[in-house]
């Protein structure tokens, strides 16, 4: 009896293991190397991503965990009673933010060492930080942003007020500094009680001019991620005293600010509580009232979220980071699984319908991957001013699709791959279920899904009302320039693997639906754009993929790359008849007024 006592005691389930992201996620590796042309730079620079990816899933990673297991505190009294509004902050999270800085997970984006693709090699280093960065990544998304702005803003000073421009300095040059003592992080505090989207509407915080270039600011910033933070951009209406009942009528400016004064005390803010949340729980989100902090005016008056418009394109790559890294880091956990759990007498990467699961889970992977690394290289090119006309503005048009097409992808995998690893993956303690939690935040933050399909529509939009279709046509150029390029390369391709091209044509056709729909958009000649944005960028994320994975083909002609080319072509076809709804749904819809109709 004891030895069967001592049998079903010692039985397990196999470990859950990540396996190195960068090599598990190869297809940014193969991208990577098409980039590089010079294979000992290649080889040098795939060593060092190797020994980070190791690095994140051995150090980080435990990191992370102690984050997640002791979340942020504020303490709002001591003993004695008197308010103290002290932040308490985990083992795990401090030294998240030591490793921040000694990695120069951001400092790498501003150094010169890899010249014009600097940028997206810190990128590609990112998607392996994220989700090992125990929510880290969010202030450094924050302080990227800043220090991109900061950077562009000591260029194109607004004020030659020394105290602003050696704050700016000081700020720009912390926020990438790789000693840890140095290092700053900032805020980006837009949210208000009213909301984060509309900030032109809810925004009620208002700036007291104290002379020169300072001010004061007072109101209520609703969501402050980054509230650990050492400075921070906000923005406010320049409002004079006697006119605050009016204040609604002062357009926003952007203001730079401590968020501690140097002796360690809070800069007039009040900490009033943290935020109750269903994920990113190691991340100290709070709400903050600002009762006269002291700040800096860094934009022309009245023109602060054109200026801080900047920052967005970079915190949404990195969300888009954090998607495709979290999708790459659950699918290697997933497919460890499968190759060591048995289930009805086979291991379960023998069963069919879980190899299907995990062929899907790998091509949303790749998908996702290539869609990621397309504008993280234009990004890197802008970066280092070698970018052309074209090429900004396809970085323009491309950056809100990433970041709602990967987030919505990476929620949705989240979920399939903890089913995949059965009730395993249902467990706190495996630190998986975590990982759904915190990617739901993806499809809010930087922009929610619809608000996002309306800035891309807004990215497309002509100044030129003669030609409407001017930016459209950018886009279409680069995307035909990457199937013709294809098209011509099929000519060095064994006959046996010509059977693919029928799959172009098929891409072709559902490419050309889109911006045939987009340029009426465009044109002003569809009634409800504004409902039918959502599906067209949908599908046009799909087909730009599309692109990118023949783009992969023509320069690799690997037999892997054609067979997902194929099945995304499949899956595509699918989903658009599954997420779209005809023009005939939207008249029904809107004549007979559906929606409102059900409340
Ligand atoms: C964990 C967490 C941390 C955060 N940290 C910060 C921070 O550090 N700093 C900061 O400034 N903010 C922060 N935020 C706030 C966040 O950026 C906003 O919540 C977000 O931008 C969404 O704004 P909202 O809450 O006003 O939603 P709403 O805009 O009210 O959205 C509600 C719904 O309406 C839809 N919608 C909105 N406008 C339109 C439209 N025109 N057409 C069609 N549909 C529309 C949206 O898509 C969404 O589905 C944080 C939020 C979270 C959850």
């Amino acid at each position: 009896m004891q030895k069967h006592l001592d049998l079903v005691q010692s039985m397990t389930q196999p470990k859950l293991e990540a396996s190195n992201p960068w090599l598990i996620g190869g297809v940014l590796r193969t991208q990577l190397q098409n980039v590089l042309y010079n294979k000992d730079e290649f080889k040098h620079i795939d060593d060092e991503l190797i020994d980070f990816g190791k690095f994140c899933n051995d150090t980080l990673y435990e990191l992370s965990v102690d984050a997640e297991l002791n979340p942020p505190k504020l303490i709002k009294q001591d003993v004695y009673g008197n308010v103290i509004d002290k932040l308490v902050l985990s083992e795990g999270w401090r030294k998240e933010k030591e490793y921040a800085s000694k990695c120069g997970i951001v400092a790498m984006a501003y150094e010169n060492k890899h010249g014009v693709w600097n940028r997206l090699i810190q990128l590609l280093r990112l998607q392996m930080y994220q989700p090992v960065s125990g929510l880290f990544g969010c202030p450094l998304a924050m302080t990227d942003g800043a220090a991109y702005l900061l950077k562009q803003w000591l260029i194109n000073p607004t004020t030659q007020c020394q105290e602003t421009t050696s704050l700016v300095k000081q700020g720009f040059e912390n926020l990438i500094s790789r000693d840890p003592q140095k290092f700053w992080t900032s805020g980006q505090w837009m949210t208000e009680k009213d909301g984060g989207s509309d900030v032109n509407n809810s925004t009620t915080t208002i700036a007291i001019h104290q002379g020169g270039n300072k001010y004061k600011l007072f109101g209520y910033k609703w969501f402050s991620s980054a509230t650990d933070s050492e400075m921070t951009l906000t923005l406010a209406r320049i409002v004079p005293e006697n006119k605050i009942e009016e204040f609604k009528k002062f357009p926003l400016s952007l203001f730079i600010m401590r968020v501690k004064k140097d002796d360690g005390t809070l800069n007039n803010i009040k900490i009033m509580t943290m935020k109750d949340k269903m994920g990113t729980r190691q991340l100290p989100t709070a709400e903050l009232l600002l009762q006269g902090s002291e700040a800096f005016l860094i934009s022309e008056e009245g023109k602060g979220v054109k200026a801080i418009s900047h920052m967005l394109n970079v915190t949404r790559l990195y969300n888009a980071s954090s998607a495709v890294g979290s999708m790459n880091r659950l699918y290697s956990i997933v497919l460890n699984y499968s190759l060591k759990r048995k289930a009805f007498g086979k291991i379960l990467i023998d069963k069919p319908a879980h190899q299907a699961m995990l062929t899907k889970f790998n091509l949303n992977v790749r998908a996702c991957s290539l869609f990621y690394f397309k504008v993280a290289q234009l990004f890197s090119k802008i970066q280092n001013n070698v970018a052309n006309k074209d090429e900004e503005e396809m970085f323009r048009i491309l950056t809100p699709l990433l970041k709602l097409y990967t987030a919505k992808i990476c929620m949705y995998w989240m979920s399939e791959g903890i089913e995949a690893l059965g009730a395993l993956g249902y467990m706190e303690n495996s630190y998986i279920p975590l990982m759904l939690r915190d990617a739901q935040v993806l499809t809010i933050w930087e922009g929610t899904t619809n608000v996002l399909c309306l800035d891309f529509l807004r990215a497309l939009k002509s100044n030129d009302k003669n030609d409407p279709l001017q930016k459209l046509d950018i886009y279409a150029r680069f995307h035909t320039h990457v199937m013709m390029t294809q098209l011509s390369a099929d000519t060095q391709l064994p006959e046996t693997r010509k059977s693919f091209i029928p799959y172009i044509a098929k891409m072709t056709i559902n490419h050309n639906g889109i911006i045939a729909e987009l340029s009426n958009i465009l044109k002003g000649s569809v009634k409800y754009s504004e409902m039918r944005i959502r599906d067209l960028c949908f599908i046009l994320c799909e087909a730009f993929v599309g692109g990118q994975m023949l783009e992969l083909i023509s320069k690799n002609g690997r037999e892997e790359d054609i067979l997902t080319f194929e099945l995304w072509v499949e899956q595509m076809q699918q989903y658009t008849t599954t997420w779209s709804i005809t023009p005939k749904a939207f008249e029904v819809l809107v004549n007979q007024n559906m929606v409102k109709s059900k409340l």
